[in-house]
């Protein structure tokens, strides 16, 4: 039975079709580069991240990270602070931190601040989503699937208080 709340913003395809050719461009910016840490924000980047793993041919190596979420509401408290930290380490590295969805900026731009302390060769960002007209710290990106509309969405890993992270779709949670 289809969940009347939720409406398809982004289909399995599309996003499949994206990664591959967001894959393709992380090569082709790689080419003659060691290997690549590719670090998830946990939990929302998940699904995303282990896709863009799989599509990217480029040596990678895994880890993650964690943020505070939303908790159970819709919106940002606007504070950001680690719930878990890198295993390894990402000195002389190039990094891409994989994110799920671009909002306010708040969330990424403190992620940013904290890895270029660890020194790495170069940080690279890669979100799904990106929501422009929410932005209030700016966030230069280098990889964006899908730039959408000032909606709350849910599905392909990001939740509403933890449901509907194993949708295959991006949709739009509705009242
Ligand atoms: P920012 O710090 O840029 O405002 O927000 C980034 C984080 O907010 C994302 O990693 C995600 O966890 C959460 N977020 C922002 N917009 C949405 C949304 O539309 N749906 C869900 N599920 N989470 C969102």
């Amino acid at each position: 039975m289809p969940d009347p709340k939720l409406t398809v913003l982004i289909s399995a395809g599309q996003i499949q079709t994206r990664i591959r050719e967001l894959a393709a461009q992380i090569d082709k910016d790689l080419e003659g580069r060691g290997p690549l840490y590719m670090l998830c924000v946990l939990k929302g980047a998940v699904l995303f991240y282990a896709d863009l793993a799989r599509a990217i041919t480029h040596p990678v190596r895994m880890d993650f990270i964690g943020t505070s979420s939303y908790g159970k509401g819709k919106s940002s408290s606007g504070e950001v602070r680690l719930t878990k930290d890198l295993d390894t380490t990402i000195e002389d590295f190039d990094v891409l931190l994989v994110e799920d969805i671009l909002d306010s900026g708040i969330t990424l731009s403190y992620l940013i601040h904290v890895l270029q302390q660890r020194k790495p060769r170069s940080i690279r960002i890669a979100t799904l989503l990106d929501k422009p007209e929410r932005r209030v710290r700016p966030v230069v990106v280098d990889y964006v699937g899908f730039r959408i509309p000032d909606a709350f969405v849910v599905g392909y890993g990001l939740d509403f208080a933890e449901d509907y992270r194993q949708l295959k779709d991006v949709c739009v949670l509705g009242e």
